[in-house]
């Protein structure tokens, strides 16, 4: 089977080569592009303000002048270019009331100073609870495929789990989750998921740098604001009411007090068959009032029908919106506009369906996913998911755009986590007949491949990747590459100071996004369906809808 796949790829390549080597990329409007939506008059592209309104005219009207088609809700049997995104808005009002107690003495903890508290997103308005037993969970994960279970014989109903951040194989280095590389298990998403599922009222993560892979101060910025989630069903199956982090000091100080020792118990937890620890005499307390309202943004969606296969899709998304307007940094300046983040991406899915328009009409159908809230939390990404407007089961990859370089071309490319499946060899392959090559994600114990807009597809099953921009220059090598992306998280990443520049050549897009135009054209123009590697977390939920792929 495999060979006669491969032979029928191997006839049809020349003609699809030929019509990918026609495929020419314009800096220069790529540039205008990226200018026009990272201009202050786009007010940093915040969802569900009048800059998104601005963002989605600018896009619809470059979507359809490059030959793409509606592909969004279905209004009176026709498409819309948009699908409307409800989210959940959250904030705790005032200052909450958190304390802990142990052995009768109880001790005020102070939001963002101890611990960082999330606004519920569980549909609760108001929250309180008084004197919740408190259990130490390890790692928070139940992981059937690995016979790992941190919940085995413990009932967390009406209680506060604690867990620890990353897997339990990060420190050793060695073990069943992937050793440095996170897995899925090791992120905060996942650990307050599965206190849901074990009907737990709250849980609290234990803040540590290096598995965090990051300090105190982004867990409180970004915890102690506002929350976004999409509006869910049943909230309650995802979210506990209390979802929170503890400073690693004030959880060891905490566990001392009830006579246990943290480091000991870490050390427990990162051992196959560690028990679930209940804090002795140690109770958590919390009230405060949250105000929730739901607020509408919109993934913008376009689509090139296929000839033969309209039903089976192909995506490629990137984010458009960005932080909006906020602080102000040092020099006044209170528009985040996000130039490289994501205009870019913005720009690259416009030209990748501008590229599918002149070509010959695909065979399977292409979608052009230009989604919003990536910024608060893949949100757009996670509602497309949970509400696709073409079949998951049927959709052959999803092949995802953030922060690309503006500058001149590499001789490599990375992408958001390395997780093996055959869509990342394809890219491989196509990169290397390009004449670049692959570096592996540098980071991958930094969860990145959790972090981006394919994530929520992946969790779903669907074979997805997100590109990254090399760092090995054809004009100065991996000095400068390294420098200027240094240079951009320290001066401009999540800054009001990402804007467009005169100077950027957009060479490195002009070269790269014919790789990803290939990738998703010959995948457009086959019947294969590439599959997740045999150790992947996410392979069984793809192999359950098998059915509906023969
Ligand atoms: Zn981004």
């Amino acid at each position: 089977m495999r060979t006669l796949l491969a032979s029928a790829m191997a006839l049809s390549l020349p003609l699809l080569a030929h019509a990918a080597d026609t495929i020419r990329f314009d800096g220069k409007r790529l540039s205008e592009q990226v200018k026009t939506l990272s201009s202050d008059a786009f007010e940093g592209r915040g969802p569900a303000t009048a800059g998104e309104e601005k963002t989605i005219a600018y896009v619809v009207a470059q979507m359809q002048e490059a030959g793409l088609q509606p592909g969004g809700d279905l209004k009176d049997g026709k498409r819309q270019w948009t699908q409307a995104v409800p989210l959940l808005r959250a904030e705790i009002k005032g200052t909450p009331k958190l304390s802990l107690t142990v052995g009768g003495k109880s001790e005020t903890l102070s939001q963002g100073e101890q611990v960082a508290i999330r606004a519920a997103t569980d549909g609760s308005t108001s929250v309180d609870v008084k004197n919740a037993p408190l259990v130490f969970v390890g790692y928070g994960v139940h992981a059937p495929e690995r016979q790992w279970n941190d919940f085995d014989g413990v009932d967390l109903k009406g209680k506060i789990a604690i867990a620890l951040i990353n897997d339990p194989d990060f420190e050793t280095g060695e073990g069943d989750f992937g050793g440095k590389a996170m897995t899925y298990y090791g992120r905060w998403t996942y650990k307050y998921e599965e206190a849901a599922r074990q009907g737990a009222i709250g849980l609290l993560v234990v803040h540590e740098t290096a598995p965090a892979s990051y300090g105190w101060a982004t867990v409180k910025n970004s915890n102690t604001n506002t929350m976004f989630d999409v509006v869910r069903d049943n909230p309650r199956s995802v979210h506990p009411q209390i979802e929170g982090w503890i400073q690693r000091d004030a959880a060891a100080s905490l566990f001392k007090q009830a006579g246990l020792d943290f480091d000991a118990l870490k050390a427990q937890a990162q051992k196959r068959g560690f028990k679930a620890v209940p804090l002795k005499d140690a109770t958590f307390s919390a009230s405060y009032a949250v105000d929730a309202k739901v607020i509408t943004s919109h993934n913008i969606v376009a689509r090139i029908e296929g000839s033969k296969r309209p039903d089976e899709t192909i995506i490629y998304s990137a984010h458009w919106d960005h932080l909006g307007v906020g602080l102000a940094d040092a020099s006044g300046d209170t528009i985040y506009n996000g130039a490289v983040d994501n205009a870019t991406g913005t720009a690259a899915l416009i030209e990748i369906g501008r590229a599918f328009a002149k070509a010959p009409r695909p065979q399977r159908s292409v979608v052009f996913l230009n989604v919003t809230a990536e910024e608060k939390g893949l949100l757009g990404s996670e509602y497309y998911s949970s509400k696709p407007l073409y079949p998951l089961a049927r959709t052959v990859a999803v092949i995802n755009m953030d922060a690309l370089d503006p500058f001149g071309e590499s001789r490599n490319f990375t992408t958001s986590g390395s997780a093996q499946s055959e869509l990342l060899d394809a890219l491989v392959d196509e990169g290397k007949a390009a004449g670049m090559t692959y570096v592996s994600d540098r980071h991958p114990e930094a969860g990145y491949f959790f972090r981006s807009d394919h994530f929520p597809f992946a969790k779903r099953g669907v074979p997805a990747l997100s590109w990254g921009s090399g760092n090995d220059w054809v004009d100065g090598g991996t000095e400068a590459g390294e420098a200027a992306g240094k240079d951009y998280v320290a001066k401009r990443y999540h800054q009001p100071a990402d804007e467009w520049d005169a100077n950027w050549t957009f060479a490195g897009m002009v070269h790269d996004l014919p790789i990803l135009y290939r990738l998703g054209n010959d995948l457009a123009n086959s019947t294969r369906w590439p599959q997740w590697g045999a150790d992947s977390e996410f392979r069984a939920i793809r192999e359950a809808t098998a059915a509906q792929r023969e």
